[in-house]
């Protein structure tokens, strides 16, 4: 719980920012509290302003692979804030994060480094778009790809193909290219195709959807997009901002043998530093100003400080040394830990170091079967876990991210907190 330091700074935050964050899910207002206030973090741990420290499970939503603050990136850092923050100018550091980049995620023939996953799903659609010379897209109910306004679509019940914004502010006319398909449903995709197959630019998926919770793709799935995106002359987008460096050292598409047209990078791209990247075949890239016709631009793309971050966080993930193991077993573990502890009354899914634990009976395999999730139940293990000590993502929707800085110690204390907040779950409601 939130102690009176944050308290105060919520109340006066409030005041001057809307609902006192800089993005909407920080106010903790699915779980109906306080959110606590973060004064530093190092390795597993986070500490808020009232001096309470908790092992971090939100990892800023998935930066932080290596854990917080880790020295090796920092100092990098440092010594590269102190040649400058900014140039507008090429580098020889954007060269660098760049080559590695294409080194472990080959698909990636040619890319380009931006500052937002945003930023880079908006111009890898448009650099889709310009390629085919197709208007419209397909994406996945659920699938998250950032707020611009053609993907902030998940479109009405029922009406597969006619999308509805999600959000006040998006003209209509801004979302009537995005077509709307059931993720995990490869059906729903094929008979868009048979409808308007040769207006399609670009099939966009996370390839395994994680902003609906975690959903891994069934078998076949992500290779029915493959097949049907090439028969019909239309790119295949994998958004990897969030599996991307994070399943393996190639993403998701390295994980399950996949290759797609384009990828997009963030979130671990710039090791906790604004950065995104977008790329994928050379032909495509080619479309990109100031070589071709796509026009995409960015005053702090690229900097220095931000691209540093990036280089040493991908060069510690190139070299390994088990990081990928030990926090596959580590979410193994934990999964394990609270499959025991609540039985069949939950579903627990797991991809990697992706993990979530969705309150339903119903095996979650979908966005349909996501959202028959007991919210309330959630509140009561969110407001469990804080309280002893645990942080995880004040919402039911959203991944939990296990980093190589957690220790067999705090995945212990963890594990037991979980067997405790079932007990104390099961004995105040009907579970
Ligand atoms: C976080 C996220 C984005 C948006 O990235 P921002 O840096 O927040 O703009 C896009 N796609 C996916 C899959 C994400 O998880």
């Amino acid at each position: 719980m939130a102690g009176w330091k944050s308290e105060a700074l919520f109340k006066k935050s409030k005041e001057i920012m809307p609902g006192g964050v800089n993005s909407p899910v920080r106010a903790f207002q699915a779980v109906n509290q306080t959110p606590v206030f973060i004064d530093r973090a190092k390795g597993s741990k986070i500490y808020d302003v009232d001096g309470n420290e908790y092992i971090d499970y939100v990892c800023s939503w998935g930066p932080g692979i290596l854990g917080h603050a880790d020295r090796r990136v920092t100092s990098a850092v440092k010594e590269t804030c102190d040649k400058g923050l900014t140039f507008g100018a090429p580098t020889e550091k954007e060269y660098i994060l760049a080559s590695l980049i294409q080194e472990l995620v080959p698909s990636m023939e040619m890319l380009r480094l931006v500052n937002s996953g945003t930023e880079a799903v908006m111009s890898a659609i448009r650099a889709a778009r310009g390629f085919t010379r197709r208007d419209k897209i397909i994406k996945f109910r659920g699938c998250y790809h950032g707020h611009s306004d053609g993907l902030l679509v998940k479109a009405g019940s029922g009406a597969l193909t006619q999308s509805v914004p999600d959000s006040l502010g998006v003209p209509r006319g801004c979302t009537e290219s995005t077509l709307v398909a059931e993720y995990n449903d490869i059906s729903s995709v094929k008979s868009i195709f048979e409808e308007h197959g040769n207006e399609i630019a670009a099939v966009i998926v996370e390839p395994v959807a994680a902003n609906m919770g975690v959903v891994p793709p069934v078998p076949g799935f992500l290779e029915g997009l493959r097949e049907i995106t090439k028969q019909y002359k239309s790119l295949l987008v994998f958004d990897e901002v969030i599996t991307g460096f994070r399943l393996a050292k190639g993403g998701a598409q390295e994980y399950f043998g996949i290759v797609p047209d384009i990828t997009v990078l963030g979130k671990i791209a710039g090791g906790g530093m604004p950065l995104a990247v977008y790329g994928g075949r050379r032909d495509v890239m080619e479309m990109v100003a100031p070589l071709g016709g796509v026009y995409q631009a960015g005053t702090l793309s690229g900097n220095p400080v931000a691209v540093t971050a990036g280089i040493e966080t991908l060069k510690i993930l190139k070299e390994d040394k088990g990081i990928y193991n030990k926090i596959e077993e580590n979410t193994t573990k934990t999964r394990l830990a609270a499959e025991k502890a609540f039985g069949s009354s939950v579903c627990v899914n797991q991809t990697g170091s992706l993990m979530s634990l969705f309150f339903t009976e119903e095996k979650v395999t979908s966005y349909t079967t996501a959202v028959s999730s007991d919210t309330e139940k959630y509140k009561m293990y969110f407001a469990y876990m804080l309280k002893s000590g645990i942080y995880i993502a004040p919402s039911q929707f959203e991944a939990m991210f296990i980093s190589a800085a957690h220790t067999n110690e705090d995945i212990e204390r963890t594990c037991e907190t979980i067997k405790q907040a079932a007990e104390v779950l099961k004995s105040y409601t009907c579970m």
